[in-house]
């Protein structure tokens, strides 16, 4: 999928143009300079294309200047955008800083549109005119506040997307992604698994894709480890800031069927692994947690049990992953890792054929009979799996509102406990059928 990044100054509606087009109004937006945005990431569809949307606003650098905030925002964008869109203000027409953000994205030879926000009626037209003075083609007028003018530019910013590739996901490749907040250990980690005996680095290079991710064979399985390029080299980039490599590790999930979600052993959990193991979670892909720095503490006979405890209380919604204690200094354990995202793996793939699944359904129902409301009760006519990657059933039913939270926990539990869905999500959709 294309990605866009919106850059432009504080305040010129960026988040309000963000919601626009994600067409989800969940960042507060006030006319109020600075104004704390949460959500950078989202995905926008026009003209039946899906694309990713950053917000690069949201991505903030404590303590810099305004000049050098933007600035970073802006190669965050060049890094991480196949198309930019440059938004400022109508009202206020060309600044200095508008100006600085333009030489940068001139530089990079990506394609920029320009959005000239608050152009709330057509009055105000002739004020995006100025805006040709920026070298960067023609301006558009929207109006964020009223909606105007939003799907012209988007015409625009449609027409750089790249033609259609029908995803990047090899067959017979294991993708992995491993994922954390910063100074956990993943670069290390990943460096000691392609540092493991036996494992064959094939770094070709190619598409820009390609060059990102890092593939290897090893015991004759193909692996590509997602989004290796700023674990590799030195300076990491991507980890300036925390809403920066939570937005990598989002994007990251988006290439990959395992993850790893890395934890440092010596510090602990914290709110942000919680975050991140969250979106491994919602993700819907195989999840494995990955306890590093296993070397660094003290230990006795009851440690891994009391950090197991810890884990699944602090990521109760991750009750089916399983944990790995490894040390990627000393590489204790390290070669345990990969037969394990091979299995898990297996698990998200698993296809279990209908007469089985609803042999299971009808044994849980005999066990714990279905939910009522009033005199109504849920029947269950059956059910089957309709997809992989998390496997996700179906379960057919007379009133789908019946099916309430707790009793479709108990069929997939159900479920988990007939097959072997380790490591993996599992979905229960109930569809109205009599
Ligand atoms: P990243 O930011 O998550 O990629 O983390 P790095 O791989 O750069 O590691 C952060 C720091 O933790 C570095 O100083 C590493 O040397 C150290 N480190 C990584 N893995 C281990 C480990 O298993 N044990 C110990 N003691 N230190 C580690």
């Amino acid at each position: 999928k294309p990605t866009v990044a919106i850059v432009g100054r504080p305040n010129v509606g960026k988040s309000t143009i963000f919601n626009r087009i994600v067409g989800e109004r969940i960042a507060i937006v006030e006319d109020i300079p600075g104004v704390t945005r949460d959500r950078i990431y989202g995905e926008g569809e026009w003209l039946n294309r899906m694309f990713h949307l950053i917000d690069t606003g949201g991505i903030t650098f404590d303590e810099e200047p305004l000049l050098e905030q933007m600035r970073q925002q802006a190669e965050i964008a060049i890094e991480e955008a196949d198309i930019i869109l440059l938004l400022v203000n109508g009202r206020d027409g060309v600044t200095a800083a508008d100006e600085d953000v333009s030489n940068l994205l001139y530089r990079s030879n990506k394609p920029v549109v320009i959005g000239v926000n608050k152009v709330d009626n057509l009055e105000m037209q002739p004020q995006i005119y100025d805006f040709y003075q920026l070298g960067l083609g023609e301006p558009f007028p929207i109006s964020g506040a009223h909606g105007r003018g939003i799907g012209d530019m988007l015409d625009e910013v449609f027409s750089y997307f790249p033609a259609k590739d029908d995803g990047d996901l090899e067959p017979d490749t294991i993708h992995f992604a491993v994922i954390g907040r910063p100074n956990v250990g993943k670069s290390s980690l990943v460096n000691a698994i392609l540092g493991e005996e036996r494992v064959i680095v094939s770094e070709d290079a190619g598409t820009t894709r390609d060059a990102v991710d890092t593939g290897f064979t090893k015991d004759e399985q193909k692996y590509r480890i997602v989004d290796t390029a700023g674990m590799r080299k030195r300076g990491k980039v991507y980890e300036k800031t925390e809403k920066y490599s939570v937005l990598r590790a989002q994007r990251a999930l988006e290439r990959a069927n395992v993850v790893l979600v890395v934890i440092d052993g010596e510090e602990g959990i914290i709110e942000q692994d919680k975050k991140i193991a969250g979106y491994a979670h919602e993700s819907g892909r195989g999840v494995i947690i990955v306890v590093n720095k296993w070397d660094a503490i003290s230990k006795d006979e009851r440690t891994m049990d009391a950090f197991t405890d810890q884990i699944r209380k602090g990521f109760a919604f991750l009750s089916y992953a399983p944990i790995a204690f490894v040390s990627a200094k000393t590489n204790q354990r390290v070669q345990k890792i990969l037969p394990v995202v091979q299995r898990i793996s297996e698990n998200h793939q698993m296809h279990v054929p209908t007469h089985v699944v609803n042999d299971v359904i009808l044994d849980a129902v005999s066990m714990n009979p279905t939910p009522t409301s009033g005199t109504k009760r849920l029947r269950i006519n059956y059910a089957t799996q309709v997809a992989v990657g998390p496997p996700t059933f179906v379960v057919f039913v007379n009133d789908p509102e019946l099916l309430h939270f707790s009793y479709r926990r108990f069929l997939e539990n159900s479920l988990r406990e007939a097959f072997a869905f380790e490591g993996t999500p599992i979905k229960v959709i109930a569809r109205k059928k009599n």
